[in-house]
């Protein structure tokens, strides 16, 4: 089992120890896992403000101008496009 020092108190600890015996702060271990966890819910995060910002500087525009079911919108365009070549 491989032994890391502590962070904080530079004690000698077993990588998967759940904390630290001298200070209980977390274990590296379980410090990485609260990391990715951290990084996943950032990235969630990114993800659902990109998808709201796209709904709300594209798709709503485009329904604005449109109308919701495509009224002269690209669908109708590109078979314009078709039919003339
Ligand atoms: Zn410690």
């Amino acid at each position: 089992m491989a032994l890391v020092t502590c962070h904080i108190s530079y004690t000698k600890l077993a990588y998967d120890a759940p904390n630290c015996p001298k200070c209980g702060t977390l274990g590296p271990k379980l410090r990485k896992t609260k990391k990715l966890i951290l990084y996943l819910r950032l990235f969630g995060f990114v993800v659902i403000v990109a998808l709201l910002g796209y709904i709300w500087f594209v798709l709503i525009p485009k329904i604005k101008l449109h109308g919701l079911f495509n009224k002269g919108g690209q669908i109708q365009q590109v078979s314009i496009k078709l039919l003339s070549v």
